[in-house]
């Protein structure tokens, strides 16, 4: 029985034993009452609670909301609105209660305004993100939402109008877009939005049919203001730059730094041949002159790759791969100067990466043997030295010159690998033929010009020899005329700690470099190889035979021991011994031999 039924009959005077209570009618009407009462009760009880817990939520939702909130009834005029509303916009609701709301007619572009009238009537609902021009000096951004609640007969009732207000978001996820977008210390576009621009670019000057050229700057040397200067002053180099290219850019063009030293820039519309010219003059000229960077005057030059569009390329990647290669050949010509892309620039990258990737192959198989030269004296024909040489066995690089193979290796970085597996084998050739009993003498290694600024040079080579018991008298050193043309403290210092542990060094090609002796009295180098190139027309060439005898009776003045290299003739040989020569090494006497070969000489020697 239902809880109020049991009360009623308890206060009133009926007791449940009394017999009317128990006729069929009572009890039916009873049942009734009963149902009536549950159902209407709880609907009642629920209604009332609901109602009031609700109105009192939404009440505090609607005042305390951080969301602006605007509610219009069916004639679309304003019938609440929120705090927030107010300061979003900065405006007062007693303005606006009970009036037609013209805020947003008066602030939001017409085009959005129908855009939300169609939606309403169609879909009931609209949002969007807009930018509301409060005042000629405030703009903030806004996310709005319109919702309508629609009667019975589908008649709108209200429309509710709701607003967040965005700007903060919005200003700190612009300045992450800048942050993405722009080199932080020059302030100029970065790697990837220089790819959209050079996109972008591309698309339009397929559309107008036009020209474009994009210019690949690199900074000449850079590293050396880091180096020299300090890092602070390195960066002010680079914002130097970034400012100059700038202004003398055209304003449509973009200028942006593409990474560490290397900056680009794309000109759009360069019709004519006479514009290119002007601009890359421009550019380069106005370097010409010494800059004040910080307390120090600077010589700042530029390296400059030229691409043009559509003739070098259609892609950003292809037109900067170009212009780079093009900046690569006048780094490789002397700097300072500008290129146009050629297809044989292009072919010889091609080989370039090839070859670079075969090396790598080569370091990990250890596809390499070594070849030894003899070199002879002139008194008494008896092997006074041996010069051991590279040989690549690599099936794709096999045939490609060893020397073009080291300039890569030098220029890639991986001659340091190079250098190890040279310098372990000769040691283990060396200690095998120790282990003969053969007497062997002074071998010598070629030092690329890389290895000389190496900190790790003296320990890397004394490393080896003591692995394989060795004497550093056992191990002569090779440098190449021409690595002295950047010699620094590192090479000064590598030099001399080698000769300290008992290294012999002899100075090879010479006569292509800078040819100068003094610079080969102050390291004390014992011996010196005059180059190839002054030998192969000796015989008939008075001129060379001149300068071949003087550096013979110079070198010779300064202690120095002279190998003749490349000697193929015995006219060649004859005058070498007339000037005084030393040492003989070329073909005439012996080829570079295997390694059996040598040790059969070096056998037949001992006898
Ligand atoms: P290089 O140091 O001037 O070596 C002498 C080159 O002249 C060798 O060429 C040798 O085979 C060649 N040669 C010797 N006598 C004659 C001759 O009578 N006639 C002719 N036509 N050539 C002769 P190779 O072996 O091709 O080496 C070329 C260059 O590669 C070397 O010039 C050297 O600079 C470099 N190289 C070779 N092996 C190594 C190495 O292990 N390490 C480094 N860093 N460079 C190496
Ligand atoms: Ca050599
Ligand atoms: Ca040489």
């Amino acid at each position: 029985m239902h809880k109020l039924l049991k009360d009623q009959l308890k206060k009133s005077s009926i007791k449940k034993s009394d017999s009317c209570l128990k006729t069929k009618e009572f009890k039916k009407l009873i049942t009734l009452i009963e149902e009536t009462y549950e159902v209407n009760d709880a609907l009642f009880f629920a209604e009332t609670y609901q109602e009031k817990k609700n109105s009192s939520l939404l009440e505090s939702i609607f005042n305390e909301s951080i969301e602006g909130i605007i509610i219009q009834d069916t004639n679309n005029k304003v019938i609440r609105m929120n705090d927030a509303m107010q300061n979003i916009f900065n405006i007062s609701k007693n303005n606006y209660l009970g009036k037609h709301l013209n805020f947003f007619s008066e602030t939001l572009p017409a085009k959005v305004q129908k855009e939300i009238n169609r939606a309403l009537q169609t879909k009931g609902s609209w949002q969007g993100e807009v930018e509301v021009e409060l005042n000629a000096s405030q703009i903030i951004y806004v996310w709005l939402s319109f919702n309508t609640l629609r009667d019975r007969k589908n008649k709108i009732r209200n429309t509710i109008i709701r607003v967040n207000n965005m700007t903060k978001m919005y200003a700190s996820k612009q300045k992450m877009k800048y942050i993405a977008s722009y080199d932080k210390l020059t302030d100029i576009p970065n790697r990837a939005l220089l790819f959209k621009h050079l996109k972008k670019s591309i698309a339009s000057m397929q559309r107008t049919r036009s020209n474009g050229m994009l210019l690949f700057i690199d900074i000449d040397h850079f590293k050396e203001f880091n180096d020299n200067y300090g890092h602070p002053i390195g960066d002010k180099v680079l914002q130097f730059v970034a400012k100059r290219i700038q202004s003398i850019s055209r304003e449509e063009d973009i200028v942006g730094r593409l990474s560490g030293d290397e900056f680009l820039i794309i000109a759009d519309n360069m019709n004519d041949q006479y514009g290119i010219y002007t601009m890359i003059h421009k550019i380069l000229d106005c370097f010409k002159s010494p800059h004040q960077i910080g307390d120090y005057l600077l010589n700042i030059s530029l390296s400059i790759g030229v691409a043009l569009y559509p003739k070098d390329g259609d892609t950003p990647e292809i037109l900067i791969n170009a212009a780079d290669q093009a900046m690569y050949s006048v780094k490789k010509s002397g700097r300072n100067n500008y290129a146009f892309y050629t297809q044989r620039m292009s072919d010889v990258a091609n080989e370039y990466y090839s070859v670079h990737t075969a090396l790598k192959d080569a370091i990990n198989l250890q596809d390499f043997t070594l070849v030894y030269q003899p070199q002879f004296s002139v008194k008494n024909n008896s092997i006074t030295g041996v010069e051991v040489l590279l040989r690549c066995t690599h099936a794709s690089i096999k045939d490609v010159p060893i020397q073009r193979l080291i300039n890569i290796a030098e220029e890639t970085g991986i001659i340091h690998n190079i250098s190890n597996i040279v310098l372990n084998m000769v040691c283990m050739q060396l200690y095998k033929w120790g282990m003969l009993g053969l007497t062997v003498p002074p071998i010598a290694i070629n030092l690329s010009r890389k290895e000389l600024h190496e900190k790790k040079l003296v320990y890397t080579i004394h490393n080896a020899l003591t692995r394989y018991n060795l004497d550093p008298s056992h191990i002569e050193l090779e440098i190449t005329e021409s690595a002295f043309l950047h010699e620094n403290n590192d090479v000064q210092k590598n030099i001399q700690n080698l000769q300290k542990l008992g290294h012999t060094f002899s100075i090879d090609d010479y006569g292509t470099g800078f040819s100068s002796l003094s610079n080969i009295k102050t390291f004390s180098f014992d011996k010196l190889k005059i180059d190839k190139s002054f030998i192969d027309n000796l015989a008939s060439e008075k001129e060379d035979q001149v300068i071949v005898s003087a550096t013979i009776t110079m070198a010779k003045k300064l202690g120095l021991q002279v190998i003749a290299e490349g000697v193929e003739t015995i006219e060649q040989a004859n005058l070498l011994k007339i000037f005084g020569c030393d040492v003989i090494q070329g073909y005439l006497y012996s080829r570079p031999l295997v390694p059996s070969a040598m040790e059969k000489l070096l056998l037949a020697q001992e006898v």
